[in-house]
């Protein structure tokens, strides 16, 4: 379907790529691509390009990992979007880096905001927004520059997160950008 999907296992990808350019603040860009997200960048070649400028295209999907069996170019492992943010926002805690949260309700926002600072005392909260604007307005993308995040989640489901990413990203200096779907709504609860 010319997506060309990660092949390495989470913890590869973690201290092979991820954890060395967090350090040498190494803009990336990682999309969690499960199976919607696939069947739109089919659908569409506009989002499509989006998808594959990431660096990263990781498959967060079993049907991913079946279907690559399948056509005989088989995917190591499923690795799942919310489990790759988990251990990056651990990372950030032990290593001091700032992380926004972009996306959700205003309730949802805060309400996950909370409930990280209980469960990651030490973790550095650059900023939060909700993600109800208009992808142009100036307002929401001055506020993320200025707190200067190493790690940005944007939650703005799929396409307007990945559109968010690839409109800003050339304006940022560092950071590590990563679509999130509804996982600021999980760890909310
Ligand atoms: N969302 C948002 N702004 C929007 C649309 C959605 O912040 O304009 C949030 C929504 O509240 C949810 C997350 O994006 O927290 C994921 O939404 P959805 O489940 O629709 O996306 P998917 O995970 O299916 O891509």
């Amino acid at each position: 379907m010319d997506i060309p999907f990660l092949n390495l296992t989470q913890q590869q990808l973690l201290e092979k790529h991820l954890y060395p350019r967090i350090t040498e603040e190494k803009k990336t860009y990682i999309v969690t691509a499960n199976p919607e997200i696939v069947m739109k960048a089919k659908e569409n070649e506009k989002y499509k390009g989006m998808v594959k400028q990431a660096d990263f295209i990781i498959p967060d999907g079993t049907g991913i990992v079946m279907a690559s069996k399948l056509i005989k170019q088989p995917i190591q492992e499923r690795v799942a979007g919310f489990d790759l943010m988990t251990h990056l926002i651990g990372y950030a805690e032990d290593q001091q880096l700032s992380c926004f949260f972009l996306g959700a309700s205003e309730e949802v926002s805060k309400k996950m905001v909370e409930r990280l600072k209980t469960l990651h005392p030490y973790l550095h909260i650059a900023g939060r927004h909700h993600g109800f604007f208009e992808l142009e307005d100036r307002t929401v993308i001055e506020e993320v520059l200025d707190s200067r995040p190493d790690l940005i989640f944007v939650a703005l489901g799929s396409p307007r997160q990945e559109e968010w990413i690839t409109k800003y990203f050339n304006e940022f200096d560092k950071g590590l950008f990563m679509g999130v779907g509804g996982s600021f709504d999980v760890i909310a609860g």
